[in-house]
């Protein structure tokens, strides 16, 4: 894709902090960090959002961040723990498939908001889900 950051990222056109990369993927910082070393984890291959994503890239990359990245991140920056999230469609600013990994510190304030004024009865949801 000519116009997408993170494939430019990924062809060195564009500069990273690379953390780690193989043939499939690549973890680099994410330039506007919400805590510190919290990290992007993106396919080689421009693919768009989760439902562009086969199993063995997730398979994959459940390993390197198990057997990896969590390990840096616990042993360098002693991080309490770990969010990873991943955004689709709405909400996700870059259009390429990436997964953020966001060390968690004590009182990090990192918090996902949301409106509780909007949501519905989890009746009339679940009944919407099953019907
Ligand atoms: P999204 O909102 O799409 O889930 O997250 C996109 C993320 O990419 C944002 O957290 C943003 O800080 C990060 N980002 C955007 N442009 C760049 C860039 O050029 N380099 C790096 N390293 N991160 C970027
Ligand atoms: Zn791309």
């Amino acid at each position: 894709m000519e116009d997408c950051i993170f494939c430019k990222i990924i062809k060195g056109e564009l500069p990273s902090y690379t953390i780690y990369e193989d043939e499939i993927l690549k973890v680099f910082m994410n330039i506007d960090p919400s805590t510190n070393g919290h990290l992007l984890l993106i396919p080689k291959k421009h693919l768009v959002t989760v439902l562009d994503i086969d199993q063995n890239f997730i398979s994959h990359a459940l390993e390197i961040i198990q057997k990896k990245i969590y390990p840096l991140l616990k042993e360098k920056l002693n991080c309490e723990g770990l969010t990873i999230s991943q955004n689709n469609f709405y909400g996700q600013e870059v259009k390429h498939f990436h997964i953020h990994l966001t060390p968690r510190y004590q009182e990090d304030l990192v918090e996902f908001s949301y409106n509780k004024e909007k949501l519905l009865d989890i009746e009339e949801v679940y009944q919407k889900l099953v019907n």
